[in-house]
């Protein structure tokens, strides 16, 4: 059997499709797992049931993820559940007559096999112990596997190993019965619509071409395929009409059988298909996909966690002060398992790749538009799928549709926990972190890298809460005219954020390249023994740098009177959605200013937003 279907072959089958959405379907049926490579997993499983239970008695044996999920593509690895709940019952059952038996010699039936059980007490034995025991099995017992290995580190621990003959990879693990639990859920929801395996494909292999899913090793910053799979789920439950059912639809349709608790957490969701309501929803595939990149293009990531329970993305001061909220890993990237609520699925996200996921996206959105996307190339060229699935690493950063864009996430963590309590609970939020973000921003711009700021005089937003708290206020090291105000524009905001100040722009210009040699100077700073303690953390903070700044203007020596290096506009505002939480900087350079502004603005993508939690994180909250 052809197992690794080569890129040459894809593209070609694709190419030939009719239509995007047979394209979609075609993709399904190229990666799915063949008749014979799910017989050979069946076997498998059956072997390992009969060894393992030979060592533990009433043990059950139950796959779970991609071999069983729906999501099943050529040589995905085989997850395994070892159930060991009846065993344990076994062993405490068995425990009382033998202890009696031993005082009188051997019992009649103690054969070997009984004896790796009689080594161990299931009840008390921790997981490593336990795994070190299976591993054991499958080393001497289990014939055609090798490499097995404990690995302890991970989250849940397993057992991997390998099988000789089909180069097939799997592993065990033995506390993992919400694994099976929300397999059985993404299971159901292939059952319920057909649309659900063709997007998931689709995404998942789009996902891998642009490096953002898919580590076949587990762990690092990247994605998971568990992660992304929740993701394109939800984002069918909020279609409008819906095209699956939240969690929380879903356990009003469970039966009494059906109910479940596992591990404390409300299992309970229909076993049998038959019990959902068919979904009205119409929407084509290719319509879907499109759909998909347009929505998460412009989704707060760090802002709120989407939850498959009630088919919603929760705000995140809301959600932090309920209970699970406390308990839940926040990061740039936040997914809430569907059944564990309290665990971010996606928590390994770093802060690099969810932004790239959304660069991506917007990318996919902005081909989608494209006939290229909708319509057969008739003269062979590649069309729809074939071009989003093209490899790419996009640079971080790049055009925005309005221009050159940085967004600045909602820094909640870098806040202290006073403050953050604090923000939590303003009624008005969202406002209050967007007049902090600019605050933020005036600052960085006028008093760290002594750009003059200009705009129509009068109002400044520096008067935001930060200032009557008492903490550190922005200085303004006068350098023409200073003044910030609010202007109207881009009357796009809905929500809270009230319309006057949904966004603010600054007339910039640099007069020095205080972008080039900052790290040098820094360490020259330290070398001169400048007042600030050398300590890593004082690096970088708001003094050093306007001290860099300070020292590299002196170096380049007063141009006063000469036409700055750069001028810019820069427009503040909310995201664009209900709860957006993010503040977007769209940059417009005047016009003319070439590669120059280009390395400023590059400069600018990794020096704000870490300048701006720098200052929401030292100075206090105010009274709102
Ligand atoms: P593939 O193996 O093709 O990457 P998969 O769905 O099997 O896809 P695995 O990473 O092997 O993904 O995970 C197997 C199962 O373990 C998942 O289906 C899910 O039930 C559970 N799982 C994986 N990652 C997580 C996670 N981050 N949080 C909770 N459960 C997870
Ligand atoms: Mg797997």
């Amino acid at each position: 059997h052809d197992i690794q279907l080569s890129p040459e072959k894809l593209v070609q089958a694709l190419c030939q499709a009719d239509d995007v959405d047979a394209q979609m379907s075609q993709l399904v049926q190229l990666f799915e797992l063949s008749e014979s490579e799910r017989r050979l997993r069946h076997l498998l499983v059956t072997l390992f049931q009969e060894v393992f239970s030979e060592f533990f008695p009433e043990c059950a044996i139950l796959p779970f993820g991609s071999s069983v999920n729906g999501f099943d593509i050529h040589g995905c690895d085989l997850d395994l559940f070892l159930d060991l709940e009846k065993t344990k019952t076994f062993q405490a059952n068995a425990k009382e007559p033998q202890g009696a038996q031993a005082e009188e010699g051997a019992g009649p039936d103690s054969d070997s096999e009984d004896s790796i059980l009689s080594d161990i007490d299931l009840t008390t034995a921790t997981v490593p112990e336990v795994l070190e025991l299976v591993a054991a099995v499958l080393r001497k017992c289990v014939p055609g596997v090798h490499s097995v290995q404990v690995v302890h580190s991970a989250r849940r621990p397993v057992v991997k190993f390998c099988h000789k003959d089909s180069g097939l990879l799997g592993d065990i693990s033995i506390n993992n019965r919400l694994a099976v639990c929300n397999t059985r859920f993404l299971q159901l929801c292939t059952e319920a619509d057909e649309r659900v395996r063709p997007l998931v494909y689709a995404l998942r292999y789009w996902a891998k071409q642009q490096a953002l899913a898919g580590n076949p090793f587990g762990g690092g910053p990247l994605l998971n395929n568990y992660a992304l799979t929740l993701l394109v789920l939800f984002f069918l439950q909020t279609r409008s009409p819906p095209a699956l059912p939240t969690l929380a639809q879903l356990r009003e349709l469970t039966g009494d059988k059906d109910q479940a608790i596992v591990d404390g957490w409300d299992c309970s969701f229909p076993q049998d298909v038959s019990r959902l309501e068919p979904s009205t929803n119409t929407e084509s595939l290719c319509s879907l996909l499109a759909e998909f990149f347009r929505v998460f293009g412009d989704h707060d990531f760090a802002g709120c966690v989407i939850s498959l329970q009630e088919g919603r993305a929760l705000p995140l001061p809301s959600f932090l002060l309920s209970e699970v909220g406390a308990k839940l890993k926040l990061g740039p990237f936040n997914v809430q398992d569907p059944f564990e609520l309290s665990h971010n699925v996606a928590a390994n996200v770093n802060e690099k790749i969810a932004q790239r996921f959304q660069h991506c996206c917007r990318d996919g959105a902005k081909y989608c538009r494209s006939l290229q996307y909708q319509r057969k190339s008739s003269k062979g060229k590649a069309w729809g799928l074939v071009r989003l699935f093209q490899p790419g690493v996009p640079e971080a950063g790049e055009l925005g549709p309005d221009g050159l864009l940085i967004t600045i996430p909602f820094m909640l963590m870098a806040l202290s926990p006073g403050s953050r309590e604090q923000l939590c609970q303003a009624r008005d939020f969202r406002r209050c972190w967007f007049h902090k973000v600019c605050a933020a921003i005036t600052f960085v711009l006028k008093d760290v890298l002594k750009c003059s700021c200009m705009g129509p005089a009068g109002e400044s937003l520096g008067q935001e809460p930060t200032e009557q708290s008492g903490g550190e206020q922005p200085r303004s090291d006068e350098r023409g005219s200073l003044a910030v105000s609010p202007a109207k524009k881009r009357p796009r905001v809905e929500g809270p954020v009230s319309e006057e100040e949904e966004s603010v722009s600054w007339s910039c210009a640099v007069w020095h390249r205080v972008w080039m040699g900052r790290r040098r100077m820094r360490r020259q700073l330290r070398h001169l023994g400048s007042p600030q303690p050398d300590t890593e953390q004082e690096a970088g903070s708001l003094e050093v740098e306007e001290k860099v700044s300070e020292a590299i203007i002196q170096q380049e020596g007063e141009s006063l009177g000469a036409e700055p290096l750069l001028r810019f506009t820069v427009c503040a505002r909310v995201g664009g959605g209900q709860e957006d939480t993010r503040t977007l900087l769209y940059f417009t350079p005047a016009p003319q200013q070439g590669p120059l502004f280009q390395d400023f603005y590059h400069f600018l993508q990794g020096f704000l937003p870490r300048m701006v939690e720098r200052y929401v994180g030292r100075t206090a909250w105010g009274r709102q």
